[in-house]
């Protein structure tokens, strides 16, 4: 009975799920032609369409080299890299279909089903942070995303928690419901001191929990909150430690929440930190995301990728921290096939505050809108610098040449930048090489 219902539930998703708009969505380039729809391949190299896509029967299949085939969520599994559950989760939360977890721990089997028990603990982790929340110790919280603007709808839809002070909550909660410690304890939620006594990791803490693409919470951000007066103990933000779920070098920030209106607008906003994304989400702007970690990975690009965005704008403060922040977020995303635009606020100002006020979001939809394209962002700070300062700014650009991988496009990089600076090219030429070699000091001959 279990499976059938779990059959009918995937028919369910596929005929709630269009073969030619889901694989349009990843697939800029597919065009109808009579009954079928047609592009180059996704799968293999080629310059002429083999790849058609059958909406009646909703079916693909690659007539060139792969000769492949198969239903809307082989497709999914394929391009997006998931599992086949994953790639069903994917698609039933698109077309707003619960997957049945509870059904699925019959399904799932050995890893996976290790994995659902993990998943599953840190979802009952999160309700727990969010009654909290909602309780009178959250009064504190609730106060101060209320002072940084953001609404009760916004609230629930990132799934804001709170962990109490106490630095018990949870494990009294885990060991009245019976749940592993040991689980807990490896997701980063629970710690044991020396004595053994184990205790609460977050405490004291506005929790925001962190999801993956699919919308599985796999870690939380922790926000301290400032008493008045009173000096901040600790660092303002903690994350879950790294974990067998959460790895900071492979998760963006809200892209569960953003996947649609990427894919509907081709365009991703990278922001800088959690309540930015929020922020932005609550005026408007859905296709915003922060990257964790210090700096962009190729998984994260990857991500990026996969998303169907056509340009990316990185959108940071208006400071000398937020133009650092946007070259390390460019470094790792130089390699993508898509457009890359840098928006510069004004001085001083950040996501986050700038678009819970009214005029705020005229300004920044104006930065947004206004986007420099990435190397006239990276010359236009080079315009007010002489001598070793100006060397050293343009050594600093040349982090970001060295990223691209087709030597004409770095080359004619070069040119501009000799331009630009109005100094000769051989110059500029022979810094680079410069630069080169000290960089790859293997390659050098002996
Ligand atoms: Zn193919």
């Amino acid at each position: 009975m279990q499976d059938l219902e779990f059959r009918q539930f995937i028919e369910r998703v596929k005929l709630r799920s269009p073969i030619e708009v889901t694989i349009g969505e990843r697939v800029s380039s597919l065009r109808q032609r009579g009954a079928l729809y047609w592009a180059c391949c996704p799968f293999h190299q080629e310059r002429t369409p083999s790849f058609a896509v059958d909406p009646r029967r909703a079916t693909w299949r690659c007539y060139g080299a792969c000769g492949e085939g198969g239903d809307v969520l082989s497709f999914v599994e394929r391009f997006d890299g998931l599992s086949f559950l994953d790639a069903l989760r994917l698609l039933a939360r698109q077309c707003g279909e619960e997957l049945p977890e509870r059904s699925l721990s019959g399904q799932a089997k050995g890893a996976e089903a290790a994995l659902e028990l993990r998943f599953e603990l840190l979802r009952w982790a999160a309700d727990l942070y969010r009654k909290a929340w909602r309780g009178p110790e959250g009064t504190a919280g609730r106060a101060y995303l209320q002072r940084r603007g953001l609404g009760e709808a916004t609230i629930e839809a990132f799934g804001i928690g709170w962990a109490s002070e106490g630095g018990h909550a949870l494990v009294d909660a885990a060991q009245r419901e019976q749940k592993p410690l040991e689980l807990l304890a490896e997701a980063g939620l629970v710690r044991r001191n020396d004595a053994g006594r184990t205790y609460d990791f977050f405490r004291g803490r506005v929790l925001i929990p962190i999801r993956d693409r699919l919308g599985r919470v796999v870690g939380f951000g922790g926000r301290l909150l400032a008493s008045d007066g009173e000096a901040v103990q600790g660092p303002k933000y903690v994350n879950t430690p790294e974990t067998p779920l959460f790895h900071k070098g492979s998760l963006i920030f809200g892209l569960d929440l953003a996947a649609s209106a990427i894919r509907s607008t081709h365009q991703l906003l990278v922001v800088e930190g959690y309540t930015d994304v929020m922020a932005a989400h609550q005026a408007g702007w859905k296709n915003a995301v922060a990257v964790l970690g210090t700096s962009t990975t190729d998984e994260h690009a990857a991500l990026i990728r996969r998303t169907g965005a056509r340009s990316v704008v990185l959108v940071f403060d208006g400071d000398e921290a937020g133009r650092k922040a946007s070259h390390r977020a460019l470094a790792g995303l130089l390699k993508l096939p898509i457009e890359l635009r840098v928006a510069v606020l004004p001085e001083g100002r950040d996501p986050g505050d700038l678009l819970v006020e009214p005029a705020g979001s005229a300004t920044f939809r104006a930065s947004v809108e206004g986007a420099s394209e990435w190397f006239d962002w990276c010359l236009a700070g080079l315009a007010d610098k002489r001598g070793s300062e100006l060397a050293n700014a343009v050594e600093e650009r040349f982090q970001l040449l060295a990223q691209l991988a087709r030597p004409l496009e770095r080359s004619s990089r070069l040119a501009e930048l000799a331009r630009f600076l109005a100094l000769p090219e051989v110059d500029v030429r022979a810094q680079w090489d410069a630069f080169e070699r000290a960089r790859r000091p293997a390659a050098r001959p002996a």
